[in-house]
């Protein structure tokens, strides 16, 4: 999924107040509100019963948190409400399926204006023209909220459906009817007003550090030791910090020079984390860079043709805190909108409480319940003894509990182009894949019918509909000598999520309800059918061993992005406490949290202190909060995982989970699981995987 659109979305999904719990101050000016409300309480319980008397104060209450002079005055309010609520039942569910109705066309056809504006920036269509990146950035649906408040639409909402708190949803939620679950998201809705200047800065600072990130390249033929050596090829770009990280990975199965190539890019890393790296090596191959003395040189060697940037000194002279600088202005735009959220008043709080519904407190317990785990020094141990040396900091980032090479890479890139030679290919076959996949034939063709395969600009990616008429959309990249290994496996990821996207549209019982709890689920879903990609092309799928395996692969990802979802937790509570903070300061106070963090949860371990890796991630400087999801993401995929092992049925479970629609996680899981979302499927999983590989 998009970052913006996810953060536009959930700008715009989240919810605000229960307004009796925590009434809002009344704008001083609407002196006549609390008359007019006290008349209409009295005329509308005498035209509709004592059995209306909670719903009209309640409604009028809501109402009344939202209005502002220019919505009109005393007349326009007494008539508005007087016009508008639904006395009866019947009128009330007409209110409720027209809303239903139209949001599902309004949400639709934005998406579809949305998707049809970015489609020459997001498939493979020949050159973006300026102007297609203008159209790819238009949001069509940018001022549907402050037109909603303007002409009334959420004002008739919020008179009579009812606002709710995480608090309530969590804890009446479960009694309650599905259809009172949609009327809750209808109301969720229009549970914020914030001003469009507020919104636009926002987006503006998300883009900034967006732009910021997207252009962090290290050029690594231009990192020399002491001796002036060379480890890394010509022309190899790697982006901070997906690319190094990523390279750490593959160094494993370099015998030669991983293992300088691994420490070199930790010290990259931390050079990037302390900001002591020199602003000329940053996206520049004219430099030649040690990051261990930091000495900076003119470029010894040439791997490039662009030339050398005017203004370019070649220098250690260090990049100027500019990470924190972008991280400190998402904080200070996001805390704009904290006023018109009082019962989320916080970006923190809107983030757990309002788009993952699970307490920040809740999901503090379940990261530490793994990273303090006792089969943490077991996995450990286990990686030690398999690299035949003591841990180093980047092994946070071992993968080589996965199984490779089983088939040479030049083969499986040949077998999936012979099958794929055009996204057409692909998309003719996907009722097949899906039968192999465990769908019964009716249900494979059925998704194949509702899935459009594109040629992908990019990498891939998956794009679901937001309304019952449209079909999902699955991004996909096809080289001109046909789709690679890598392109399908991305491609059969992505359409775990056109899956579950059709699923969770079309056949949930109100489009109010439509989607999942939160991202993380949706990961999940992908994930599951992405780890059987091997079976789809006819070849072995893994023996126990190889699933123990990937098990603890799963495990050691977890403790590793658990550490880094706990440092952004940390460093926005740091933000919140020290508001007047400078770029420096934030940097030495991310710094010292990663340090207090590694030292807590790896330094026993690792046997090193004061490591700041954890701090790296990009995510952590433009998406707002979002690094939780992902390690909460591995707690789901497990759960569901073990669900579908015990049933033994793909793509029943598959299709009965991803109905249930967007209700709470932990709803949503007890449905799926009979439980609630937690870390023993994850560690009673690695338990018996570390049984099983030390099994002779
Ligand atoms: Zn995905």
């Amino acid at each position: 999924m998009r970052l913006l659109t996810a953060l536009l979305v959930s700008l715009l999904c989240t919810t605000l107040a229960f307004a009796q719990e925590h009434p809002m101050p009344a704008p001083s000016n609407l002196s006549w509100m609390k008359d007019s409300m006290a008349k209409l309480n009295q005329e509308l319980i005498a035209k509709y019963g004592e059995i209306q008397r909670d719903r009209i104060g309640r409604g009028q209450h809501q109402v009344m948190e939202y209005w502002r002079p220019e919505d009109g005055d005393a007349a326009v309010y007494e008539d508005f409400v007087r016009t508008n609520f639904a006395g009866d039942q019947a009128t009330l569910d007409t209110i409720f399926n027209r809303f239903e109705d139209q949001l599902e066309q309004l949400g639709g056809h934005m998406h579809e204006i949305n998707r049809v504006f970015r489609q020459q920036a997001d498939l493979d269509l020949g050159p973006i023209l300026p102007l297609d990146q203008i159209f790819a950035g238009y949001d069509p649906s940018a001022h549907v909220l402050d037109d909603f408040f303007e002409n009334k639409l959420a004002f008739v909402v919020l008179l009579n459906f009812p606002l709710t708190t995480l608090h309530q949803r969590l804890t009446e939620g479960p009694r309650w009817t599905r259809r009172q679950w949609a009327e809750a998201r209808l109301a969720q809705f229009f549970s914020k007003r914030i001003p469009a200047n507020v919104n636009l800065a926002i987006a503006q600072a998300a883009s900034e550090a967006d732009q910021y990130i997207s252009q962090y390249n290290i050029w690594m033929y231009h990192l020399v030791d002491d001796k002036g050596q060379r480890l890394f090829p010509p022309k190899l770009r790697l982006l901070s910090h997906w690319n190094l990280r990523d390279e750490i990975k593959a160094d494993y199965a370099d015998k030669v020079n991983g293992l300088g190539k691994q420490r070199t890019i930790e010290q990259v890393m931390n050079r990037i984390v302390t900001q002591t790296i020199p602003q000329v090596v940053v996206n520049n191959p004219h430099a030649d860079w040690n990051p261990f003395t930091n000495d900076v040189k003119p470029a010894g060697e040439k791997d490039f043709d662009t030339p050398a940037p005017a203004d370019m000194k070649i220098s250690s002279t260090p990049e100027p805190a500019t990470r924190y600088q972008m991280l400190l202005k998402t904080f200070l735009t996001s805390k704009q909108a904290d006023p018109y959220s009082p019962t989320a008043p916080t970006l923190i709080d809107r983030r757990f409480d309002e788009d993952r519904e699970i307490p920040e407190q809740r999901m503090q317990e379940m990261l530490v319940q793994v990273l303090s785990s006792p089969l943490v020094p077991k996995v450990a141990q286990l990686i030690q003894a398999r690299l035949g040396r003591p841990l180093e900091p980047f092994d946070i980032w071992y993968d080589g509990f996965l199984p490779r090479g089983a088939y040479p890479q030049a083969e499986l890139d040949a077998i999936v182009a012979k099958r794929y030679p055009t996204p057409e290919a692909y998309q003719k076959d996907i009722p097949n894949i899906l039968i192999k996949l465990g769908f019964s034939p009716e249900k494979a063709q059925y998704l194949g019918n509702n899935i459009v395969v594109d040629p992908a600009r990019g990498s891939g990616h998956a794009m679901g509909a937001e309304m019952r008429s449209e079909k999902a959309h699955l991004r996909t990249r096809v080289e001109k000598t046909g789709m690679n290994y890598k392109g399908f496996n991305i491609a059969v990821h992505e359409m775990g999520h056109n899956v579950e996207q059709t699923f969770s549209l079309k056949e949930v019982d109100y489009t109010l309800l439509k989607g999942v709890p939160n991202t993380a689920f949706t990961e999940a879903l992908a994930m599951l059918l992405q780890a059987h990609d091997l079976e789809v092309l006819g070849l072995s799928s893994p023996d126990a061993k190889s699933e123990a395996f990937r098990t603890l692969n799963d495990f050691w990802g977890t403790y590793e992005i658990g550490g880094v979802a706990l440092v952004d937790m940390a460093v926005w509570h740091w933000m919140y406490d020290h508001p007047n903070a400078t770029p420096d300061e934030l940097r030495d106070a991310t710094v010292q949290i990663a340090k207090d963090t590694w030292n807590h949860y790896y330094a026993p371990v690792f046997g090193k202190r004061d490591v700041v890796l954890l701090a790296i991630y990009s995510h952590m400087i433009d998406s707002f909060l979002y690094l939780p999801d992902y390690p909460i993401g591995h707690l789901i995929g497990f759960q569901i995982e073990e669900q579908m092992k015990k049933t033994g049925k793909v793509g029943e479970e598959f299709e009965r989970m991803s109905k249930e629609g967007h209700v709470t996680p932990d709803m949503w899981m007890i449905n799926a699981t009979g439980k609630p979302v937690g870390a023993e499927a994850l560690l009673e999983a690695t338990q018996r995987s570390l049984a099983k590989v030390q099994e002779q």
